[in-house]
C-alpha cells in the first residue's frame, strides 16, 4: 500500500495538517500570516543608510506591503563581504516601523544576539544558512517571536520539518515556512526554486508558507515571474528584495528590484492573489462539509 504523508512524516507530527491541527495564522502586529490576506514583506537585502531604508519602506508600503525586510546581521559567502550595520541597522528599522506602521522581519545568526535582536524585530528571520542551528532555533523559538524559518539550501522538506518541529516543541506555535530555492546541478541560475515544494508544505503542513523569489533566482528579471508562480502555487505570501537603486546595493544588487519594477511586479500579480483568494474560500466550504459530513456521521 503506498505511503501515506502521515507516516513518510511521522517523525514531525505536530506540523502535519490533519484532524489534530488545523491551519496556522501567524499574528504579527495588526494582521496574519497564513490567513486570507496574501501577506508582502519587501525591502533590502541589507539595511544600509537611513535614506535607503526609508525611501524603501514608504514606496513598499504604497503598494502594499505589510512587512520591512532588511538584513542587519548578515550571513555572507565571503568574509570580506559587507556583514551588516548590527544594533544601527536595528535601530533603523524600528524607526522605519515607527513612521509607517509595517512590521520587521529581520535575521537572527547567533543565538546570543536573540535577545537583541527580538527587541527590535517582529518577526525573527532563520536564514537558510542557519535553518540547522538546533541552539540557535531553540533560543529564536523561547523569544516568543514568530519566526520565519528558510529552508536550508540543501535541506530536503524532512529537514526543514524537523526544524520547524523543533520550533514547536518549544512552545513556540508561530512559525512562517519560506521556500527560497535550493542547490541542484543547475547553475545557471543562483538557486533552484521548488515551487513543488511549496505545493507540498500547503498540502501537508498547517504553518504558512511563503516565497522568496529573489534568492531562488538570484536574477532581478526572473522575481516576477517567480513570484507568481509562488502565489500560484499555494504561497500564503512573498518575501522579496527591493532597493532605490540596485546596481548601488552593497549585498544582492543583482537580484534586487528598483522601485518602479517593484510596482509593476506587484500590479501583475494581483489577478493572481485574487484568485487565491478563491482557491481558499472554497478550501474553506470544502472543509465544513467535511465537517458536517463527520458531525452527521457521529450522530448517527
Ligand atoms: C536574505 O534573506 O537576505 C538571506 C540571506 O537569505 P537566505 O538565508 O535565504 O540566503
Ligand atoms: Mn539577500
Amino acid at each position: 500500500m503506498r505511503e501515506s504523508w502521515q507516516e513518510r512524516f511521522a517523525e514531525t507530527p505536530d506540523v502535519l495538517l490533519g484532524e489534530r491541527h488545523c491551519r496556522t495564522s501567524v499574528p504579527v502586529l495588526d494582521f496574519t500570516v497564513g490567513g486570507d490576506e496574501f501577506i508582502t514583506m519587501a525591502g533590502p537585502c541589507s539595511v544600509e543608510t537611513e535614506i535607503q531604508l526609508m525611501a524603501t519602506a514608504h514606496r513598499v508600503r504604497r503598494r502594499g506591503a505589510r512587512v520591512l525586510r532588511g538584513g542587519a546581521f548578515k550571513p555572507r559567502s565571503s568574509p570580506y563581504a559587507f556583514q551588516g550595520l548590527g544594533l544601527g541597522g536595528l535601530k533603523l528599522l524600528a524607526a522605519a516601523r515607527e513612521e509607517t506602521g509595517l512590521a520587521v522581519v529581520t535575521e537572527v545568526m547567533s543565538e546570543d544576539d536573540v535577545p537583541l535582536v527580538a527587541e527590535y524585530a517582529d518577526i525573527l528571520q532563520i536564514g537558510s544558512r542557519s535553518m540547522e542551528n538546533d541552539t540557535l532555533l531553540e533560543a529564536a523559538a523561547r523569544s516568543g517571536k514568530p519566526i520565519l524559518l528558510k529552508r536550508g539550501m540543501v535541506a530536503t522538506i524532512a529537514d526543514l520539518l524537523r526544524s520547524a518541529q523543533l520550533i514547536l516543541s518549544e512552545g513556540n506555535p508561530n512559525v512562517i515556512l519560506c521556500e527560497r530555492g535550493i542547490r541542484t546541478f543547475e547553475t545557471t541560475m543562483r538557486n533552484t526554486f521548488d515551487a513543488a515544494g511549496i505545493a507540498l508544505l500547503k498540502q501537508i503542513t498547517h504553518l504558512p508558507v511563503i516565497a522568496d523569489p529573489s534568492h531562488a533566482s538570484g536574477h532581478r528579471d526572473l522575481v516576477p515571474v517567480l513570484a507568481r508562480i509562488g502565489v500560484a502555487a499555494g504561497a500564503d505570501g512573498l518575501l522579496v528584495e527591493v532597493h532605490p537603486n540596485p546596481d548601488e546595493a552593497w549585498s544582492d544588487g543583482e537580484q534586487s528590484l528598483d522601485f518602479e519594477e517593484f510596482d509593476a511586479m506587484m500590479g501583475a500579480l494581483d489577478p493572481w492573489i485574487a484568485l487565491r483568494g478563491r482557491a481558499l474560500h472554497e478550501e474553506e466550504l470544502e472543509q465544513r462539509e467535511l465537517a458536517g459530513l463527520r458531525l452527521a456521521e457521529a450522530v448517527g
